[in-house]
């Protein structure tokens, strides 16, 4: 049938070192995967397996985790015609997923049946956005988000994805959260979920970059972006930030690009910054207040180099 012609998608499956996954799985989002799964391989290696519209310039990806995993990746390519279409193999993937405990305080999970008396469920199965509780980045995210949302409080989550950070802090009463996302995909996917777990009064979604922020200023805004974009994007977060706000930064790795962004904090006046780091990922809470109004105990503040 002509539609299912229509379903030709490049699948790539990588095995490289375990420490090695999180930047092959950052490439391949920042490639638009539709889809990807990560399974333990011999060796303290991991084989991820990523789909991807047939479209995509899958050669340009595999020099490039070929060049953040120098000498010991091995990549394989398919051209798939999949007659039971990727959806399928994302409803079979969120069943086989386990929810996950976040932070102290929430428990996300891939189906609607789960319950806890405990934690804060939050529904986000696997579709083609970034953001379900199980990359670093996102942890990280949530558990500084748990620490600074208080009742009342609006939020900026840019770069919404799923819309999982948007969902995390309207749980923990912030009274409104604005989600921008550039990608209408990932828009559409953020307003299904915000739809699912039932906070539509609270989160709006909308489809644009910093500028399309409705309701400024906020007090507390997050984005899980790259280094890169976010060094770009601190003079207008801190434009856009209450006096007593704090921003989550995440999707940095350690090192120059840590040092990179601290550097532009407090070149535009966030001189509280506090840092939490999880093998190569970084993510910064930075704030204009006494910093232990907002520090964990994990955190470790105004060191960039580590
Ligand atoms: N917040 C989620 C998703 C992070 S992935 C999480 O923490 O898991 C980053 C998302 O930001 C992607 O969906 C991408 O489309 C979006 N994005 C990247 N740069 C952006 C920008 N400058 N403005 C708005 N959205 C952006």
């Amino acid at each position: 049938m002509a539609d299912q012609l229509a379903k030709i998608y490049k699948r790539i499956e990588v095995t490289c070192p375990a420490r090695s996954a999180d930047i092959v799985t950052m490439a391949c989002h920042e490639m638009g995967t539709l889809g990807i799964e990560e399974n333990v391989a011999p060796k303290r290696r991991v084989r991820i397996v990523a789909y991807f519209d047939r479209g995509t310039n899958v050669a340009q990806l595999k020099k490039k985790i070929e060049r953040i995993t120098p000498g010991y990746t091995q990549i394989e390519f398919a051209i798939l015609e999949e007659p039971r279409g990727l959806d399928t193999w994302l409803e079979e993937f969120n069943r086989r997923q386990v929810p996950v405990e976040i932070g102290s305080r929430f428990l996300v999970s891939p189906v609607e049946s789960v319950r806890s008396e405990a934690r804060i469920v939050l529904v986000v199965p696997a579709e083609r956005a970034f953001g379900t509780g199980t990359h670093v980045t996102t942890r990280q995210c949530m558990e500084a988000i748990e620490t600074l949302v208080r009742p009342g409080h609006t939020v900026l989550d840019l770069g919404t994805g799923t819309g999982i950070l948007a969902m995390a802090a309207a749980r923990l009463g912030a009274s409104r959260v604005d989600a921008v996302d550039r990608d209408q995909e990932a828009v559409e996917i953020a307003r299904g979920n915000v739809a699912r777990n039932e906070l539509g009064r609270t989160v709006r979604v909308i489809h644009g970059d910093i500028t399309a922020a409705p309701h400024p200023p906020y007090d507390l805004i997050a984005a899980n972006l790259l280094a890169d974009a976010i060094v770009g994007l601190v003079p207008d977060m801190v434009a856009i930030l209450r006096r007593s706000g704090s921003l989550v930064l995440s999707g940095i790795l350690k090192g120059p690009q840590a040092t990179r962004v601290v550097r532009s904090l407090q070149q535009n006046g966030i001189w509280q910054i506090s840092r939490v780091r999880e093998g190569e990922w970084v993510t910064l809470v930075g704030d204009r207040r006494n910093p232990s109004a907002t520090r964990s105990p994990r955190d470790i503040p105004r060191d960039p180099n580590h």
